[in-house]
C-alpha cells in the first residue's frame, strides 16, 4: 500500500520507542518477571517480535500468535493481567539499563507549540498509558505531553488498551482529534514511527508516516512499506518543522 498523499500538517502522533528514547530494552525485564510469575516459572521465549502493542506482546507470550485478530474476552483477560504484572515491573526496572532521549527530539518537541500550524501533538503508541509515562517521565519528556498549567494531568494520547491490531490504536487517535477539530482530514495527521508496523497501522486509514530509522530498522526496511518520508533520524528543529509542512 503507497502512502496517502499529504497536506500540511496539523496533527502529530508520536511513537515512543526508539522514535522519541531508547530504554535499553528495560522493557524487556519487566517483561521477563511478568511472564515467570503469570507462567509458573517457564522460561522466557528467546525471539520477541518487534513493534507489537503491550497487549499484542502479552497475548504472544500466552500463545496468540495472531497479530491481525481481536481475541475474546478470555485471551482479554489474561492479557490485561499480565500487562498489568508489566506496568508494576516496568518503573523499577528503567533505571536497570542505560537508555536515552533520541537526537533533536527535546527541541523538536519544546519547538512544537510556537508552531502556529500545529492543532496537536499526541502519543499514538502500543505502550500503555502507564508504561508510556513511566518512561516519559524517567526520560524527562512527559512535560511536552501535558497540559502546561496542569503537570500532573495525563498524558495527551491514545495508548494500548486491549489486544487488537495496531491500526486500531491510530483510528481511535483520528477519531479524537476529529471530535476536536471535525474538518480534520486523514491525511492532515501525521504518524512518526520507526518500525514497519508504524506504517503498516496508519496507512490502514488513511494518515501519512514520517519513518525514522533511528532503532533497529534500516531506512532501506521502512522505505519498502512507502511511507510518505523515511529519514535516517529526526532533523533539527527547524528542518523538522518545515519538513512537516511540506504537502504532496
Ligand atoms: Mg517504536
Amino acid at each position: 500500500m503507497n502512502s496517502p498523499a499529504k497536506r500540511a500538517t496539523r496533527v502529530l502522533f508520536w511513537d515512543i520507542d526508539g522514535t522519541l528514547l531508547v530504554t535499553g530494552r528495560a522493557g524487556l525485564i519487566a517483561w521477563e518477571e511478568a511472564y515467570r510469575e503469570q507462567s509458573g516459572g517457564q522460561p522466557f521465549p528467546p525471539v520477541r517480535p518487534d513493534g507489537l502493542t503491550d497487549h499484542q506482546i502479552a497475548a504472544w507470550l500466552l500463545g496468540h500468535e495472531d497479530h491481525t485478530s481481536t481475541p475474546g474476552a478470555d485471551l482479554q483477560a489474561q492479557a490485561a493481567a499480565m500487562v498489568a504484572r508489566y506496568e508494576a515491573g516496568l518503573g523499577p526496572a528503567l533505571p536497570l539499563r542505560k537508555g536515552r532521549v533520541l537526537e533533536h527530539v527535546e527541541a523538536i518537541l519544546a519547538s512544537l507549540p510556537s508552531l502556529p500550524f500545529i492543532h496537536t501533538s499526541w502519543l499514538v503508541t502500543g505502550n500503555t498509558r502507564p508504561g508510556a509515562t513511566a518512561k516519559l517521565a524517567h526520560y524527562g519528556l512527559d512535560r511536552f505531553f501535558r497540559p502546561a498549567d496542569d503537570p500532573s494531568a495525563p498524558l495527551d494520547g491514545v495508548f494500548s488498551e486491549r489486544v487488537e491490531p495496531r491500526a486500531r490504536i491510530v483510528e481511535r487517535a483520528l477519531a479524537a482529534v476529529r471530535r476536536r477539530w471535525p474538518d480534520l482530514h486523514p491525511d492532515e495527521a501525521l504518524v512518526i514511527g520507526d518500525t514497519p508496523h508504524d506504517i503498516e497501522g496508519a496507512h490502514a486509514i488513511g494518515v501519512p508516516v514520517l519513518a525514522v530509522a533511528s532503532n533497529t530498522h534500516t531506512i532501506e526496511d521502512l522505505q519498502a512499506l512507502k511511507p510518505w518520508r523515511a529519514v535516517p533520524a529526526l532533523p533539527d528543529a527547524d528542518a523538522f518543522a518545515a519538513r512537516i509542512l511540506a504537502r504532496e
